[in-house]
């Protein structure tokens, strides 16, 4: 699967990428991280990080004898 095909397994939002802290960049939704307090951070990736994650799911996979399956991260 090319890398733009991975992208656009996506919804893309403009956000700051937690990974490499690009600010307003077009990013995808992973998890959000609520405190005790009450407030939530929601945590998102820009395209170059989501491409770096995707790679080590895929590795991850493949050590496991899984089939590797993109388009899951924040899933
Ligand atoms: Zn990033």
């Amino acid at each position: 699967m090319t890398p733009d095909a991975i992208l656009a397994l996506y919804r893309w939002v403009l956000a700051d990428c937690f990974r490499c802290g690009r600010t307003r960049v077009h990013a995808v939704r992973l998890d959000a991280i609520g405190t005790p307090s009450g407030r939530i951070y929601e945590l998102h990736a820009c395209g170059h990080c989501v491409l770096e994650l995707e790679e080590e799911r895929q590795i991850h996979a493949e050590r496991r004898g899984d089939v590797y399956q993109p388009g899951a991260l924040g899933a």
